[in-house]
C-alpha cells in the first residue's frame, strides 16, 4: 500500500481538469489538400500570425484546443496524417472489448469546429527551420510559432540493421500497436483468432511510452484466453530486472488471476530475433513462439529527427530523443519552436525523462498553450508544474485496476525531483476512476 493517501492527490487532479474544460466555439475553416500540390503554397499567410501543430494526438490536440483562449488572435493550423482520432490510452482494454469503438475514435473535423482552428489531414514531410517553413503531402506552410508533437516511432533497426525483409515481416505479423494506426485493429483480429500455443510479448527497453501498459496488455489478453478458455501459456520477455512500475499489484494479479497462463521473464532483453522460424534468443534464454507481440525500441517521431532536435549522448551520438528546455519544453537555439508529449527527452539528472504518457502530452500541450499566449503578448514566460497519473486494468471479473501517480517540484537546487506513489491493490474503484480520468481528458482535447 502507498505510504500517502493518493485518493486526494488524484481527486484534486480530477477536479482540476473538469474546471479547465470549457467550450469555446468558434467556426473553423476545414482545408481542401485535395486542390493543393506538395509544391504550392497550402494555406497562404494572411494578417494573422500562425502556430502549426505537427500532430494531433494527446499532446497536439491540447494544444490546439487551448489556444483559442489563450492566443486568441493567433492562427491555429493542426497538421494530422490520420483522418479519425484513435487513442492509446483504453486501447488495451478496446482489444477484448471491455470499451467499444466510439470511446477510442473520435472526429477530427468536430474538435477543429468546436475549437476555432484548422484541421488538416495530411503527412507532413519535412520542416525547414530556416525558412520557418513546413512542408506536406499537399504543399507547404509557413509558421511564427511550431508545435511538434507527433509522438514515437518504433524501430526494429537495433535487431535487424537494414534487413529490410525481417523488418516488414515483423511490422506485418508481429506489430506492436503502440501508435495510433491500423495496428491496433490487427493486433485485436490476432488475439481473437490465436487458438492455443505459446504467445510471446516483448517490451522495449527505456524509456518507452507507457511503462505500465505491456503488462496491462498481457494481462487483458490473459483474460481473454481465461474466459475462452483458450489452452496459451503467455510469456512477457521483459529487458528490465523487474516490473515496474507498479510491480508488486502486477505480480499479485498474474500469480493470482492468472497463474496457469502469465510467465514474467525479467533480464530477457532480445539479442536475436528470427520472426520467420518464430524464434527468438534473449538475454535469459530461447524461445519459439506460435504467435507474438514484438516491440521494437521507441524514439521520438521521425518528424523530431527531421527537426534536427535529437539531443546527443557523452559519446557525441544521438540519444533518440528531443533536447528541449526541461520546463518550456522549447528548442534551445528557438523560443517558439516546441517539443511536447512523448518525443521529449531527458528533463532533470534525478529521474530523466517524465513518463512517456497522454496525462503528460496533455499538460505539456496545455502549458505550451499559455506559453505561446504570452509570448504573442511580449511576455515572460512563467514555469508550470506538471503531474502524471495512470490507472491500469488488470481483473476483468470484476473489473479492478491498480494506479501509479507521479508529482513534480523543483528541487532547492533549481532541479526537478520526482515522487512516485504505486497503488497496488486491485479495486473497481479504481477502474471507475480510470474511466472518469479518459471521460475528462477527451472532454479537454475534443468533445469541449
Ligand atoms: C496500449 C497503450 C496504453 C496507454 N495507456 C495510457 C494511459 O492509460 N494513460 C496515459 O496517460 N497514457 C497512456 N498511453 C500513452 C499515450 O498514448 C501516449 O503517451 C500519448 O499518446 C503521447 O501523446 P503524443 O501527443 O506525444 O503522441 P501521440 O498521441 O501518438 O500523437 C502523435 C500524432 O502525430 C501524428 N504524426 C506523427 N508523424 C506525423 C507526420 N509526419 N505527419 C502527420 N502526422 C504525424 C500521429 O499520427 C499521431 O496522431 C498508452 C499508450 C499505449 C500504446
Amino acid at each position: 500500500m502507498p505510504d500517502i493517501d493518493p485518493r486526494s492527490t488524484r481527486r484534486a487532479v480530477l477536479k482540476t481538469a473538469a474546471a479547465t474544460a470549457i467550450v469555446s466555439a468558434v467556426p473553423a475553416a476545414i482545408a481542401q489538400p485535395l486542390l493543393s500540390s506538395p509544391g504550392s503554397a497550402l494555406m497562404p499567410k494572411g494578417g494573422k500570425r500562425r502556430v502549426v501543430i505537427l500532430g494531433g494526438g494527446w499532446g497536439g490536440l491540447t494544444t490546439a484546443r487551448h489556444l483559442r483562449d489563450t492566443a486568441p488572435d493567433l492562427e491555429v493550423v493542426l497538421l494530422e496524417r490520420n483522418p479519425l482520432f484513435w487513442s492509446c490510452p483504453l486501447s488495451n482494454k478496446w482489444l477484448i472489448d471491455i470499451v467499444d469503438t466510439s470511446t477510442l475514435v473520435h472526429s477530427y473535423t468536430g474538435a477543429a469546429q468546436r475549437f476555432g482552428y484548422t484541421y488538416v489531414q495530411t503527412e507532413v514531410t519535412e520542416i525547414d527551420r530556416s525558412q520557418r517553413r513546413v512542408h506536406t503531402a499537399q504543399g507547404y506552410l509557413d509558421y511564427d510559432w511550431l508545435v511538434v508533437a507527433a509522438g514515437i516511432r518504433v524501430a526494429y533497426e537495433p535487431w535487424f540493421g537494414n534487413d529490410r525483409k525481417a523488418i516488414d515481416h515483423t511490422r506485418a505479423n508481429y506489430a506492436s500497436a503502440y501508435v495510433p494506426s491500423a495496428e491496433h485493429i490487427a493486433l485485436k483480429q490476432k488475439i481473437q483468432a490465436f487458438k492455443g500455443g505459446t504467445f510471446v510479448m516483448t517490451l522495449p527497453p527505456p524509456p518507452h511510452r507507457c511503462p505500465p501498459s505491456p503488462y496491462e496488455r498481457a494481462c487483458m489478453i490473459a483474460a481473454h484466453f481465461k474466459r475462452n478458455k483458450i489452452p496459451a501459456k503467455l510469456l512477457i520477455l521483459d529487458p528490465k530486472p523487474r516490473i515496474a512500475p507498479i510491480g508488486l499489484g502486477y505480480r499479485k494479479a498474474f500469480e493470482e488471476l492468472y497463474p496457469d497462463i502469465i510467465t514474467h521473464v525479467p533480464n530477457a532483453g532480445v539479442k536475436e530475433l528470427d520472426p520467420f522460424k518464430r524464434v527468438v534468443k534473449t538475454a535469459a534464454g530461447d524461445v519459439a513462439f506460435d504467435d507474438a507481440i514484438f516491440m521494437g525500441h521507441h524514439q521520438a517521431a521521425d518528424l523530431v529527427w527531421k527537426l534536427g532536435a535529437i539531443g546527443k549522448t557523452a559519446e557525441g551520438k544521438p540519444n533518440n530523443w528531443a533536447a528541449v528546455h526541461p520546463e518550456f519544453y522549447n528548442l534551445p537555439d528557438d523560443p517558439q519552436t516546441f517539443v511536447i508529449g512523448d518525443s521529449v527527452g531527458a528533463v532533470s539528472p534525478q529521474f530523466g525523462h517524465y513518463p512517456k504518457s497522454g496525462h503528460v502530452a496533455n499538460r505539456m500541450g496545455a502549458s505550451v498553450a499559455r506559453f505561446i499566449g504570452r509570448q504573442a503578448k511580449g511576455q515572460a514566460l512563467e514555469p508550470e508544474l506538471i503531474d502524471n497519473l495512470c490507472y491500469m486494468l488488470v481483473n476483468t471479473e470484476p473489473r479492478e485496476a491498480i494506479s501509479v501517480q507521479f508529482d513534480y517540484a523543483k528541487g532547492a537546487d533549481g532541479v526537478l525531483v520526482q515522487t512516485q506513489v504505486d497503488d497496488h491493490e486491485r479495486r473497481a474503484e479504481l477502474w471507475d476512476e480510470d474511466l472518469r480520468w479518459y471521460g475528462l481528458k477527451i472532454k479537454d482535447m475534443i468533445s469541449g
